[in-house]
């Protein structure tokens, strides 16, 4: 199965959490090869998460997360208008 972003996307806390199995991982990891959108995701994400590593969740600031929920419909919105 074709990875698209919006795989990565549902995936990526449990990617960077490292609770994700083998071989979804391995997908990622060839998806982020070749898509720049979602390895500028993972990049901040990650920041994200090792500021609020202490409480374990994925609960993002409120300003950042607004900003990559933007980013993220945007992108969806044009990856839609392609058929
Ligand atoms: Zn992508």
């Amino acid at each position: 199965m074709e990875m698209n972003c919006k795989h990565v996307w549902n995936y990526i806390s449990e990617y960077i959490d490292g609770s994700i199995d083998d071989e979804l991982r391995a997908q990622i990891e060839s998806h982020l090869e070749h898509c720049e959108i979602c390895s500028a995701i993972l990049d901040s994400t990650r920041n994200i998460l090792y500021l609020t590593a202490d409480n374990r969740t994925f609960a993002l600031p409120v300003g950042f997360s607004e900003r990559l929920r933007a980013r993220l419909e945007e992108e969806m919105a044009k990856s839609t208008d392609s058929p």
